[in-house]
C-alpha cells in the first residue's frame, strides 16, 4: 500500500499473512444471513474453550502443512463470525499471545472485531483496547426497530439508544459502523436518517450494504411462501449511486463498492480480500488462501471440533478469482502489476483487453498501469466483472 496526498494507489503486496477466526455463535440467527452461525440466546456458548483450543490446534496444523507461513509476518487479526463479541475476551486474549508467540506479528497489525450492539459496552471496549484490539466493527444494519424485526434480527432497544455515545467515547478510536439499504418497508429516508446519524459522529469507517436475499435462508424461504416482499431494488439502486457523492462530501474515500472510510482508515484485513493478499482464515465455516490454495472449513463447530480439517486444498485459480475481487475496489490500483504478478499471458492479454474497452465505454480511467473505476460502471458492475472473470 502507498499511501499519497491525494488518494491511496493499492498495490501487489504478497509477502505478509492475515488472520481471520470465525466464532460461530450469535444471540439470534438472523432471518437473512447466511454466514454459519448459530443462535443461542444470551448465554455463552457450551463449547467456547474447546472451541478457542480448536483454533489453536488448526493453526498449528495449517503451518505444519505450509511451514513456509512463519517467514510471513502477520499484519491483521480479523475476529469475525457469528458474533465475537459474544466470547470472552480473555479467550480473544490468549489466542492474541498464541499468535505472537508462533509468528512474527508486525508492531502497526491491525486487529479487528466485529461486536454486535447487544454486547457493546465501554468496559468492553476498554477490555479490548488492553488486549491490543484496535478496530471495532459494529454490525447496527438499521436503528428502525420495524426494520430489525423484518430481518428478523435480535433488538435491544437501551443498547441500540445507547451505542453512539459508548462508540464516541471508545478508548478505540478506529471504529466502524455497517448499515443496510433496501429493507422492505423502509423508505430511502429511513436509510439516509440512520446514516446522517453516524456521520455526525464521524465514525472513520462505514460499511453501506444492500439487503440481499440469499438462498437457503429464512429469508428466501418467507420470501418464496409470499410471507415477506424482496429487497426493495428500486431504492437500492437510487441509494447506491448517491452514496458516493454524498459520502465525499462527508470526507469519506469510497474504497470499496459497499465501503467508504476516512483516509488512512480502510480496514486493511478486508483489503487483502480485494487484493488476493494471503490469510489464514481459522475455526468453523471459515475459509483461508494460503501459499497459492484456497480451503473451506465444515460449517458444523461439532464437526470442526472433533476433526481439524487441514488436508484438503484446492489450487487457486487467479484468472477468474483475481477478476472477482481486484474489481471490486473503486480506488485506484495498479493493475498492470497485479496481473502481470498473477496471470498467465494469455489472460494478462484478456484483461489489458477487456480493460481498453471499458475505457473506450467511458467506464474507466486507465494511466500509468493504474486502473480506477467510474461512478458510471456502479450499477453494471456484476456483469462486468463476469466478463472479465469468464
Ligand atoms: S448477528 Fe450477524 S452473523 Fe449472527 S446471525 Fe445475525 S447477521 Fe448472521
Amino acid at each position: 500500500m502507498k499511501e499519497s496526498t491525494e488518494e491511496t494507489v493499492w498495490q501487489v503486496r504478497n509477502s505478509f499473512l492475515g488472520v481471520y477466526v470465525h466464532f460461530p455463535y450469535c444471540f439470534k440467527k438472523c432471518d437473512y444471513c447466511d454466514f454459519y452461525s448459530e443462535g443461542i440466546g444470551a448465554s455463552p456458548a457450551n463449547d467456547e474453550l474447546s472451541l478457542f483450543s480448536a483454533y489453536q490446534k488448526e493453526v498449528l496444523e495449517r503451518v505444519s502443512h505450509f511451514p513456509n507461513l512463519r517467514h510471513r509476518t502477520i499484519d491483521t487479526v480479523f475476529f469475525g463470525g457469528g458474533t465475537p463479541s459474544k466470547a470472552k475476551t480473555k479467550n480473544w486474549s490468549h489466542f492474541l499471545e498464541f499468535l505472537r508467540s508462533e509468528f512474527n506479528v508486525s508492531r502497526d497489525v491491525e486487529i479487528s472485531i466485529e461486536v454486535n450492539p447487544e454486547d457493546l459496552s465501554s468496559q468492553l471496549l476498554d477490555e479490548y483496547a488492553k488486549i491490543g484490539i484496535n478496530r471495532v466493527n459494529v454490525g447496527v444494519q438499521t436503528r428502525n426497530p420495524q426494520g430489525l424485526e423484518y430481518l428478523g434480527r435480535h433488538y435491544d432497544k437501551e443498547k441500540y439508544d445507547s451505542l453512539f455515545l459508548t462508540l464516541t467515547h471508545s478508548p478505540i478510536k478506529r471504529v466502524g459502523i455497517d448499515l443496510m439499504y433496501g429493507i422492505p418497508g423502509l423508505q430511502r429516508s429511513d436509510f439516509l436518517s440512520d446514516l446522517h446519524y453516524f456521520l455526525e459522529a464521524g465514525f472513520p469507517h462505514l460499511s453501506l450494504y444492500s439487503l440481499t436475499l440469499e438462498k437457503g435462508t429464512q429469508y428466501s424461504r418467507d420470501v418464496k411462501d409470499h410471507k415477506k416482499k424482496e429487497p426493495e431494488e428500486s431504492i437500492q439502486s437510487e441509494i447506491l449511486t448517491t452514496l458516493p457523492e454524498l459520502m465525499k462530501s462527508h470526507g469519506y474515500r469510497w474504497y470499496e463498492v459497499s465501503n467508504y472510510a476516512k483516509p488512512g482508515f480502510e480496514s486493511k484485513h478486508n483489503l487483502k480480500y480485494w487484493t488476493f493478499e494471503p490469510y489464514l482464515g481459522i475455526g468453523p465455516g471459515a475459509h483461508g488462501m494460503i501459499e497459492g490454495y484456497r480451503y473451506g472449513n465444515p460449517r458444523n463447530a461439532n464437526l470442526y471440533q472433533k476433526k481439524i480439517p487441514a488436508k484438503q486444498y484446492e489450487p487457486v485459480t487467479p484468472n477468474s478469482e483475481l477478476a472477482l475481487t481486484l474489481f471490486r475496489l473503486f480506488s485506484p490500483f495498479r493493475y498492470l502489476e497485479f496481473i502481470e504478478t498473477y496471470l498467465d499471458k494469455s489472460s494478462q492479454t484478456k484483461f489489458k483487453e477487456t480493460i481498453n474497452l471499458w475505457e473506450k465505454r467511458g467506464l474507466c480511467t486507465v494511466s500509468n498501469g493504474i486502473f480506477q473505476w467510474k461512478k458510471e460502471a456502479l450499477l453494471l458492475l456484476d456483469d462486468l466483472i463476469l466478463s472479465i472473470a469468464n
